[in-house]
């Protein structure tokens, strides 16, 4: 192997920015976290993340590490090459159109790279965790909502316009229900965390459930209702894995987020379901797996794609 590098990796969300010392073989040296004041004013922000990029720089000094670059994962669509978001994202109030990379890269005097938080997610597991060595590699993130990442022949997949690879929002019943997103009956209406949550609470009004590790609980129990939302969750993901596969026919489909955390078990009936779901010829090299690096992916994946893009991969 070359000679290990250095990056800063950052994960921009909602609620905190999450950031770290990250080498080129994958290791997080060291890794920090502050909230992110998400109401502010765009240069507010960027002042703070540019205030974590040089104590991150500070530290990786104070252990005789350089940093060549900085990568970093926002939500919303960002163009790569410009480091520009691409519109707003929720959650942001005034996160828009924000010239992420020059306004950084002023601040800071390295090179900074910007791209959606899910690509980058993707990136991370691509590199260092479950995609390693595949070509051909679609992420799902089962959170809050659903989220993606797709990698085309090595190669991150973003559209013509960077807002591609939206796999939460592909409609599973025409007939369904209204989405946030102007769409009908997309996979994350069903197939979230929240929607989980919620079929729950609709079979028991009278639950205290909090989140879906409760409700794998319960579903080791055998508990009915528990029983009855996890394998609706699996017919509700297999449908979708199903379709990314018949259409990206890849080597992986890696799932990933707080739902994930149920177990091997769960993603493997999900890819037992699906492969009987999807098209022979798509399912024949495929392997349906679990994400390995877990909420470290995002600064992982931001971290080698800057360096990738700056040659010290
Ligand atoms: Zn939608």
């Amino acid at each position: 192997m070359d000679k290990e590098t250095f990056a800063v990796g950052v994960d921009l969300g909602g609620t905190a920015i999450k950031y770290g010392i990250c080498s080129s073989s994958g290791i997080i040296v060291e890794e920090f976290k502050r909230p992110t004041r998400a109401d502010q004013p765009v240069e507010a922000i960027l002042d703070d993340i540019a205030e974590a990029i040089s104590s991150a720089i500070k530290a990786a000094q104070g252990e005789q590490l350089t940093v060549r670059a900085v990568g970093m994962g926002t939500p919303g669509a960002v163009n790569v090459e410009t480091g520009q978001l691409m519109g707003n994202t929720p959650n942001f109030k005034h996160w828009k159109d924000v010239y992420i990379k020059r306004s950084l890269e002023a601040r800071v005097n390295l090179p900074v790279w910007a791209d959606n938080d899910a690509n980058m997610m993707a990136y991370g597991e691509l590199k260092y965790g479950a995609g390693k060595g595949a070509a051909n590699v679609v992420c799902v993130t089962l959170g809050t909502g659903i989220g993606g990442g797709i990698i085309v022949d090595h190669r991150l997949f973003r559209g013509s316009r960077y807002a591609g690879s939206e796999i939460g929002h592909m409609s599973i019943d025409y007939n369904g229900r209204q989405c946030r997103c102007g769409g009908i009956g997309c996979w994350e209406i069903y197939g979230s965390a929240s929607a989980m949550i919620e079929h729950y609470r609709r079979l028991k009004p009278e639950s205290f459930i909090a989140s879906t590790i409760d409700i794998f609980n319960a579903y080791d129990r055998k508990e009915a209702a528990a029983v009855a939302v996890v394998e609706e969750e699996i017919r509700i993901c297999a449908v979708g894995v199903a379709n990314l596969i018949n259409i990206f026919n890849p080597e992986k489909v890696i799932i990933g987020g707080g739902v994930s955390e149920a177990g091997d078990w769960f993603v493997a009936r999900i890819e037992a379901a699906a492969i009987n779901l999807a098209m022979k010829a798509a399912t024949r090299e495929v392997t349906v797996m679990r994400a390995r690096l877990g909420n470290k992916a995002g600064l992982l994946g931001a971290a080698a794609f800057a360096l990738d893009q700056e040659g010290h991969a």
